[in-house]
């Protein structure tokens, strides 16, 4: 049996992340400029405790400026905005970033919509949501994104091809859609209504899987040679280990490695693309906003 390729998004992101630190030394050195991201927490959420260290980390590595606000689980909606506020007039923060969930008091979209939409470093301020529909200029969500450039660095050109992404969340999957199609694919999005899932996932040439459910998708749901992006991290059990876990995607991986051409590891696949496009992001954002042209990364 042929076993599908891994796309190894740990090693494409650490390129990534090589590339964006050697413009960010071309900005410092031509411009005097240093991108700088504020990451804002509110809460001890043990997961968002970690994403935030690890973004912090990857800015320091990728020289530029990280400003942290960690803010106590009651902290009030206006005293959230009103640090938005600050930063948003802050010249030296070019990003911001929300860390969620916030604390159910909060309500997620009115704070992210406070967000100047030039440093919505995650793309999920309404305007930005906007353009991306509309074909303007937008700053796009960080793991959607990611999973394009994993896309376009097997396919090259997506025309034509046809895409199912399973999932509809305004963070992954209607934006991974959105991109999708602006690359010229067939976009079909599933959802938890999508009669006979297992048929419609067969058509994708492309299969996007985001849904949050350990292993849902299986090897015969998967067209033969079809390239499987496995956005899903679920933690489950470790067999045989009593109290241990272990992170599973949303793809049975093994069934799926002897069908599909190519596919992301769950670790090691769209994970580490997410904080590599959140630096990419940032980076555009402080280049749109001192009028220099960004690369595209
Ligand atoms: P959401 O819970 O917001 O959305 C899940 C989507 O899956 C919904 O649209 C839902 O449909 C759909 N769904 C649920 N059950 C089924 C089903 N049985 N059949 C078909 N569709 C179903 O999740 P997110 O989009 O935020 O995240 C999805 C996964 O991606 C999670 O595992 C998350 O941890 C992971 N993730 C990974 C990231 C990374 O960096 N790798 C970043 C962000 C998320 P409906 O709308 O009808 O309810």
């Amino acid at each position: 049996m042929v076993k599908a390729e891994i796309i190894d998004g740990k090693a494409f992101a650490a390129s990534l992340r090589g590339r964006i630190s050697e413009f960010v030394s071309t900005l410092k050195a031509e411009h005097g400029l240093m991108p700088g991201l504020a990451v804002v927490l509110v809460g001890e959420d043990p997961a968002s405790q970690v994403y935030v260290r690890n973004k912090n980390k990857a800015l320091v590595e990728a020289g530029m400026n990280g400003f942290e606000h960690v803010l106590p689980t009651e902290t009030t909606q206006d005293d959230l905005i009103d640090l938005i506020d600050k930063l948003n007039h802050d010249a030296a923060v070019h990003g911001i970033l929300v860390q969620l969930p916030l604390p159910e008091h909060i309500e997620e979209q009115a704070v992210i919509d406070t967000i100047a939409s030039e440093k919505d470093a995650d793309g999920f301020h309404v305007v930005n949501t906007g353009r991306l529909v509309t074909g303007g200029t937008a700053i796009a969500p960080c793991t959607p994104l990611g999973c394009l450039m994993l896309l376009r660095d097997r396919f090259g050109d997506l025309s034509g091809k046809e895409a199912v992404v399973v999932g509809r969340s305004n963070i992954v999957g209607k934006p991974m859609a959105q991109l999708l199609l602006d690359a010229n694919c067939t976009v079909t999005i599933c959802h938890s209504r999508t009669v006979d899932l297992p048929a419609v996932c067969r058509r994708g040439d492309i299969l996007v899987a985001a849904v949050g459910l350990a292993e849902m998708i299986r090897g015969d749901w998967i067209k033969p040679g079809a390239v499987v992006i496995d956005v899903g991290i679920n933690r489950v059990p470790k067999l045989g280990e009593h109290g241990k876990t272990r992170l599973v995607g949303d793809v049975a991986f093994d069934e799926a490695q002897g069908v599909a051409g190519a596919i992301t590891p769950v670790p090691g696949g769209v994970g580490p693309m997410t904080i590599a496009c959140l630096l990419a992001n940032t980076v555009t954002a402080a280049c749109w906003q001192c009028g220099i042209e960004p690369p595209s990364f």
